[in-house]
């Protein structure tokens, strides 16, 4: 079995080394990955189901792999390159449109990695994301698997009004999970309410993220899935470009840059 510490250092240099995690002139999509641990025996994944995550869609570990006893989730933070590209006006800009498309496709290498190099050592593993039972109800928004939930149930972070997961790297970045028969035993979640990181549904403050959405998606209240995914249908000055791609739809993410939680936890969320 490879232990953490092994995990680690395989996973950080497949992100530092693999050419996915690259574009043209040298722009990185990826900085190394934060990684955390849960069991799948933790009530919360039973609690996942019950409370209709996913629509009542969600299958908890154990329904994806006959024998897991380990959820092994990650976080990949955009790096500061790809960020500050985004930092402008309403339109997205074309390298957070790669990286969210063509940064999927580091992520997707990434997760056959993690199964095959925990295969090695003869531990079964799955990528619910790379398995054929996936499926996503594009109708209602909703999957049965959800990277964001296993990272906060691995002790990553936690949920925003944006509906984003603050981690210590921020919000900005893409999630990715591996279910393992392997024991890896997580660390005590330094949270105890799952919306613990954001200011606003924490103690009121910030909603910077409110101001920045073009959609007028997020409110006191949350976000509205719906107005976010027709913004992201919408004609849009990256059109031609992402369909020369065949990328389905945009990308935006205005709601995770130059906010206060878009590289950390907000200051205010961590007293
Ligand atoms: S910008 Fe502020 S209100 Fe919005 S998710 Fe981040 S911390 Fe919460
Ligand atoms: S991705 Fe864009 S449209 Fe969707 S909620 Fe965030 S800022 Fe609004």
């Amino acid at each position: 079995m490879l232990d953490k510490q092994l995990l680690r250092e395989k996973i950080t240099a497949f992100v530092e080394h693999d050419s996915a995690n690259y574009w043209h002139k040298g722009l990185r999509f990826f900085d190394p990955p934060l990684l955390g641990y849960a069991r799948v025996d933790d009530p919360l994944f039973q609690e996942m189901k019950k409370k209709e995550i996913g629509g009542g869609m969600f299958r908890p570990p154990v329904e994806w792999l006959e024998g897991a006893v380990s959820v092994i989730s990650y976080f990949l933070p955009f790096t500061e390159a790809v960020r500050r590209s985004n930092d402008v006006a309403d339109e997205p800009s074309k390298n957070w449109l790669y990286a969210r498309f063509e940064g999927e496709k580091l992520n997707n290498r990434l997760r056959k990695f993690i199964v095959d190099e925990l295969a090695a050592t003869g531990l079964r593993a799955v990528a619910p994301l790379l398995e054929d039972e996936f499926t996503i109800d594009h109708h209602l928004l909703v999957s049965n698997w959800s990277e964001r939930h296993a990272a906060y149930a691995a002790g990553l972070g936690t949920f925003s009004l944006s509906r984003g997961l603050i981690t210590a790297r921020g919000i900005a970045g893409r999630f990715g999970s591996i279910i393992t028969a392997g024991e890896y035993t997580p660390l005590p979640r330094d949270y105890s309410f799952p919306f613990q990181y954001c200011s606003w549904l924490r103690e009121g403050l910030c909603g910077s993220c409110i101001k920045r959405c073009p959609a007028g998606a997020i409110s006191e209240d949350g976000m509205n899935k719906e107005l976010c995914r027709q913004y992201l249908h919408q004609k849009d000055s990256l059109q031609k470009l992402r369909e020369e791609h065949g990328y389905p739809y945009s990308a935006c993410g205005k709601c995770q840059i130059g906010v206060s939680c878009e590289g950390q936890i907000p200051s205010s969320a961590t007293g």
